[in-house]
């Protein structure tokens, strides 16, 4: 006899499944396979929050998938807006721990002032085991990953608020956010290929970017799991002790170990890569800093991002002054390297690159920080 007093069965939160696993679960219910394409789409093309809204699925199967399932989705905690037009969004995790993660929308305008590249920038760990020491995130230390679910829920609101505020979808999402996106390889992956999936996000593969420290065994990985995205690699300094003094990664894997990686991705995948370059003042920013990344730019067909710094407190580095960017570029520039400046978007509010973190009452996670 069933004991009605037994514990409830724990649900299963259907974002927590990959697309292969959801369709093997809805299959063990006796569901047909262009169900579990239904269910895939309520969740990451409609944002579907519970099985009420899927409205082409049966009554009873509804009522059937409330009972032995869930649902889950991210709440936005708190929202601050730039004078640029830069949102930066706190989200609220479905977590005993009460952790909380951001994500930015950064806009880019036509001159009539109308929207033209939507960007997110997604997040996806809670803080950052890397502890690279000009970042923000780098200093809480790390706390956990996150689920595909969960970074696919800030692609969803953030794509929301974009088409209430901009009046269209967004355009580009790079995975540049709190965590680093390879050490949360199979989430990160299988959110990449749900972007691209047209029966979820449906964004060109061409249009998502991932940015890591460099861990190269993964890199390889990505290469070779053919998804099509784009590879960044934070590179930040151009010689390997200047690199060990503000990213601990590159001790172990230093720049003849990512140099290694680097070429098997282009090899693989034949997509150039792009070296994200935080330029500081007197520190990374001088004629040989410039010659030595000029010969990482010749390992595979690239082109390199200079980033302006948003500063950060208690860190010494800073923002690199303007006669000594200039300098900088110029000797790029001269010697065939493609390169650009990405100046600071929505630095009133502390949405920049490196400036992501949760302040209020965080205890340090793991670093490999000393
Ligand atoms: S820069 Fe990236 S890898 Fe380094 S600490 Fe920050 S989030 Fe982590």
């Amino acid at each position: 006899m069933i004991n009605e007093a037994a514990t409830p069965v724990e649900k299963t939160d259907l974002k927590s499944l990959t697309k292969a696993d959801l369709s093997a679960y809805l299959e063990e219910l006796g569901l047909a396979g262009y169900r579990s394409d239904q269910v895939f789409q309520w969740l990451y093309q409609k944002g579907a929050e519970n099985f009420n809204e899927m409205t082409n699925l049966s009554k009873d199967l509804r009522a059937h998938l409330r009972e032995i399932a869930e649902v889950k989705r991210l709440t936005v905690h708190s929202r601050q807006e730039s004078k640029d037009g830069t949102i930066k969004f706190l989200f609220q995790l479905d977590d005993p721990n009460d952790y909380k993660v951001e994500a930015v929308l950064i806009p880019d305008f036509y001159d009539d002032g109308v929207a033209n590249r939507l960007t997110v920038c997604v997040s996806s760990q809670v803080g950052c085991m890397f502890g690279c020491s000009f970042c923000a995130t780098g200093k809480m230390g790390y706390f956990r990953s996150l689920t595909h679910g969960e970074i696919l829920d800030q692609v969803q609101i953030i794509n929301e608020v974009a088409q209430e505020k901009y009046g269209k979808k967004i355009t580009n999402i790079v995975y540049m956010g709190m965590g680093e996106p390879l050490h949360n390889f199979k989430a990160v992956t299988e959110s990449a290929r749900i972007i691209s999936d047209p029966l979820g996000t449906d964004l060109s593969p061409r249009r998502i970017t991932i940015s890591t420290v460099g861990l190269t065994k993964q890199i390889k990985q990505l290469a070779d799991e053919e998804i099509g995205i784009n590879l960044a690699i934070s590179l930040h300094a151009a010689d390997d002790k200047k690199r060990d003094e503000i990213m601990p990664i590159n001790e172990s894997l230093n720049l003849e170990k990512l140099e290694e990686a680097v070429k098997y991705w282009f090899m693989k995948t034949e997509k150039p890569l792009t070296y994200e370059y935080l330029l500081f003042d007197e520190f990374n920013d001088s004629r040989q800093d410039a010659e030595n990344l000029i010969k990482i730019a010749q390992w595979a067909p690239s082109k390199v991002n200079i980033i302006m710094y948003n500063n950060v407190a208690g860190v010494a580095l800073q923002r690199v002054r303007e006669e000594r960017l200039n300098r900088f570029m110029k000797t790029l520039i001269n010697n065939g390297v493609t390169a650009t400046v990405r100046r600071s978007r929505g630095d009133d509010i502390d949405a920049g690159c490196g400036q992501l973190a949760i302040r209020e009452g965080q205890e340090r996670g793991k670093s490999l920080a000393k």
